[in-house]
């Protein structure tokens, strides 16, 4: 049995008249750059993410860039945040000539540790950027804590967690601005490249503005250089078809996390305690630093204001991942390694002077961990299939 890391065509189906009257409706009207259904979805996004405005934006790299721009960050400053994340977390920082100083993660949940922020804290500082990895967010209370204490901001890299609650708050509405991606893969995705920006402040939201469409306001007389940071017309009608699903795609993903974490236990060759002697550690919740439990119920969350989406479900296999990933490949089991190399060893940041050993847990989980499918439409045969797999792998 084949099981992809992800399959899109099996969501398709499941809408296809919508989508394509949806998209129709825009042909028709021949009105691409910013039509009615830019402002519609921002409404609906605003209120989905519990924040005052959301903007819609060309993708969630140019959502962490005009966030970026916004706050007013530039050559020289620092901006703290992970080295366990996607490449443009730091890239936009550095695009802009700004420093990214990392700090490592927790190990549990693969998140930037708040108890290691404070120290890296310079008066170049101006913003902290946590990222809520694989859908679930950071330990947010500590790092608005330390935020305000040093005046500092906080943009939410939420590429992957829209919906995500922390202590009941969702992601994006915590930190002064929420940058959020539609990227395909991600628990929204567009029918192309795509993002948004959240804020509770009105200022910040009309920079933002501003900013998307070069800095020009009125149009064509520039007090500030922009850029082109528009979401498409199409993008935004195909979006708010699904929207309207999200809900329960994610109670499918909750549901196929917690369906693998009791297969595991049942396995009885992998354990779900975090015990670094284990081969195969599971995905662990948290809601606040030092708490961790596994989802072991579909419709429970293990803390009850905490909402991890899954946007990944992430092992990690403390002996032979390369082995396990080769071995799952060949019997057509799809997996991803997110990331290899974490982004302080990354050649193009070699000037920041970082050194291998910096960040050793973010080091093991980048050697370490291995996703595997987790996509809503996922069957038990197929769960079952991968687990056999794993289970396989290490007995041989
Ligand atoms: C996907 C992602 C981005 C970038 O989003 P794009 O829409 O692909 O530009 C940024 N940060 C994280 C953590 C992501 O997962």
């Amino acid at each position: 049995m084949t099981v992809p890391l992800l399959d899109l065509k099996s969501q398709y189906a499941t809408m296809k008249e919508e989508i394509q009257a949806a998209i129709n409706r825009v042909c028709d009207s021949q009105y691409f750059i910013m039509g009615p259904d830019v402002a519609a979805l921002e409404e609906e996004l605003a209120s989905y993410c519990q924040t005052k405005f959301a903007l819609g934006v060309s993708s969630g790299t140019d959502a962490l860039l005009l966030a970026l721009m916004a706050i007013g960050v530039k050559a020289g400053d620092e901006v703290i945040t992970t080295p366990y994340t996607f490449f443009a977390t730091a890239g936009c920082i550095a695009r802009l000539g700004a420093k990214a100083v990392f700090v490592d993660i927790d190990l549990q949940t693969y998140n930037i540790d708040p108890t290691k922020i404070e120290e890296k804290i310079t008066p170049k500082t101006k913003a902290i950027m946590p990222v809520h990895l694989y859908g679930q967010c950071a330990d947010m209370t500590p790092i608005m804590e330390i935020a305000k204490r040093h005046q500092l901001y906080v943009i939410e890299d939420a590429a992957q967690a829209i919906g995500a609650e922390y202590q009941g708050q969702r992601a994006g509405s915590i930190g002064h601005i929420g940058c959020f991606s539609f990227f395909p893969s991600k628990n929204l995705g567009a029918f192309g490249d795509g993002g948004a920006v959240t804020t509770n402040d009105p200022d910040l939201a009309k920079m933002m503005k501003i900013m998307r469409v070069h800095g020009g306001e009125p149009k064509y007389y520039h007090q500030y250089i922009g850029g082109n940071f528009r979401l498409d017309t199409l993008q935004a009608a195909v979006i708010r078809v699904k929207l309207k699903y999200l809900n329960d795609w994610t109670a499918g993903r909750q549901a196929n996390a917690a369906h693998y974490n009791q297969l595991f236990a049942k396995t009885g060759l992998i354990e779900t305690r975090n015990n670094s002697d284990l081969r195969v550690i599971l995905p662990f919740e948290s809601d606040q630093s030092g708490q961790y439990s596994l989802r072991t119920r579909p419709t429970e969350n293990p803390f009850p204001s905490h909402r991890h989406i899954y946007n990944q479900y992430v092992l990690r296999c403390t002996d032979k991942r390369d082995g396990l990933r080769a071995f799952l490949t060949e019997r057509k089991i799809g997996t991803e390694i997110y990331y290899p190399v974490p982004l302080h060893l990354q050649k193009c940041f070699a000037e920041w002077g970082y050194q291998a050993g910096e960040y050793p847990h973010s080091e093991l989980a980048a050697n370490e961990t291995l996703a595997i499918p987790i996509y809503p439409e996922l069957t038990a045969k197929q769960r079952e299939t991968v687990v056999e797999g794993i289970v396989q792998f290490y007995q041989s």
